[in-house]
């Protein structure tokens, strides 16, 4: 039995504001199948602490970042959690990272360094029944992990998984001391990044071995592009780097047996729950597929491209609905968006029942993300015959089969890709989803190719294993 610590921000079923949490939350119990044994190292956030039964703490820090903190053990929805509650740090309103305003927090270098600290002493062996052989870490959250197990003498080795790149984690270099780093390590061969402390920079340098969530984004993150300042780093330690495809939770998101739907088994069985979603949406009937987007309103969602491209879908008779929360001149772009057309629904807000209608009652879910290291809603719309429409780029390259015609004639089309990751090319791939769409046959043919691809996390967990085994 290997014994994994997961040091992370976020893990369903607590606490999520993204894919990091699904996979945070599902990959344990996938590792358990291949003699793995994970504990899920969690900031104790106001949201996390109210879902958990307070018990003996199984560690006591008296001084972790300017007050006492402590290690609460639970299992929840089947994961063992090792809950950080640490008040002075995570007990506050506003969001997991930042402000009401959406600001992040001033401290966040405290905040998640105390969660690399604690990684680091369970490690040690602060935990009286249980140590880890590997410490497992996720995104820049994590990144401090490795200075700490340098400082308190370990060799233990350090997994880390990119999630998205985009975030770096960086303090000022004047917090060196309030975070008990070594100031000789504050160098470009450890964890300086342009005269700051980077905890991913940390984090990569420290790393035994570093995977990202799909061999597209892992290639991706070489070039200058896509790496975001880092992609010198990755290309020096090509030799650590793998790409391993996210899953998705099988159980949760399965349209035979989720409760938020009209179930179904095949895809003529969507259509209730179409009707049901273009009446929950106040959209009409129409002709076109009716599409659904389930994100984060950013930049790197591809929203802006979305609206510019979005008369070839509603002008030739398909539909939107959306649901999203983010960006506020994004979230008033759409809105206004969707004064202007019948044919475009938009909620604005997180609403996790609903997204599960949408995967059931979609015809066609878009991914156009100028960026995507996996995705996940392209891999629920696979499972739910809700064909993905999605920019050729990192996860989403990797995990739909566009319908060309060499994929239409050996019948394993899943999917629609798009590239340039721009406008023109979207507008191009709505023609190609309504010509599509219009022969009834060819349509049922896709999604019965995407209903059966497998979309689990049989093989990422194998393939975990496997790199559990080449560091120990
Ligand atoms: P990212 O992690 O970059 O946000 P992913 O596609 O990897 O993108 O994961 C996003 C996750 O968050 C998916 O599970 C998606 O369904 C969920 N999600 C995003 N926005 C919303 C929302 N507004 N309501 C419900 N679920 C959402």
């Amino acid at each position: 039995m290997t014994k994994v610590l997961f040091v992370v921000s976020e893990c369903a079923p607590l606490v999520k504001t993204g894919g990091l949490a699904d996979v945070a939350g599902a990959l344990p119990a996938a590792l358990a199948q291949y003699d793995v044994n994970v504990r899920v190292l969690l900031p104790g956030y106001r949201t996390v602490m109210a879902q958990v039964q307070k018990s003996k703490p199984v560690a006591t820090y008296n001084n972790l970042f300017g007050n006492s903190a402590d290690v609460i053990a639970c299992q929840i929805a089947g994961v063992d959690f090792l809950i950080l509650d640490a008040p002075h740090l995570y007990d506050r309103d506003g969001s997991i990272y930042g402000d009401a305003t959406g600001a992040d927090w001033l401290d966040n270098p405290e905040r998640f360094a105390a969660l690399c600290k604690v990684g680091a002493g369970i490690a040690a062996g602060d935990l009286p029944d249980w140590q880890p052989d590997i410490v497992h870490g996720h995104d820049w959250h994590a990144g401090l992990t490795p200075e700490y197990l340098r400082s308190a003498g370990l060799e233990t080795p350090f997994v880390f998984t990119i999630h998205n790149i985009a975030f770096h984690g960086n303090a000022s270099a004047q917090k060196l001391a309030d975070l008990s780093l070594d100031a000789d390590r504050f160098t470009s061969d450890h964890f300086e990044f342009w005269g700051q402390i980077s905890a991913l920079k940390a984090g990569l340098m420290g790393a035994t071995k570093i995977n990202t969530v799909s061999q597209t984004y892992a290639d991706e993150l070489m070039t200058p592009e896509f790496g975001l300042g880092m992609d010198g780093i990755l290309q020096a330690r090509q030799s650590d780097m793998s790409g391993i495809v996210n899953g998705i939770d099988l159980d949760a998101w399965n349209p035979q047996t989720d409760p938020n739907i009209t179930k179904f088994k095949s895809p003529a069985g969507k259509s209730k729950n179409k009707t049901a979603l273009q009446k929950t949406f106040g959209l009409g009937k129409a002709d076109g597929p009716l599409c659904v987007l389930v994100s984060r309103l950013t930049e790197q969602k591809g929203i802006d491209l979305l609206l510019d491209a979005l008369p070839a879908l509603l002008d030739n008779g398909g539909q939107l609905a959306l649901l999203g929360s983010g960006d506020p001149a994004l979230e008033v772009a759409l809105l206004k968006a969707a004064a202007k057309h019948q044919n475009l629904s938009v909620k604005i807000g997180y609403n996790e029942k609903l997204s599960h209608q949408m995967m059931a009652g979609g015809d066609a879910i878009l991914v156009p993300s100028r960026f995507e290291p996996c995705g996940l809603t392209q891999l629920y719309g696979l499972r739910y015959g809700t064909v993905p429409l999605v920019a050729l780029t990192g996860g989403l390259a990797d995990t739909v089969i566009n319908a060309s015609p060499a994929a239409m004639a050996r019948k394993v089309a899943t999917g629609i890709q798009f590239f340039p990751i721009n406008a023109h090319a979207f507008a191009n791939a709505f023609n190609r989803l309504l010509t599509l769409y219009s022969d009834k046959d060819v349509w049922r043919s896709i999604q019965r190719n995407a209903m059966k691809q497998p979309v689990g996390w049989e093989a990422a967990a194998q393939t975990y294993k496997d790199l559990y085994e080449s560091v120990l």
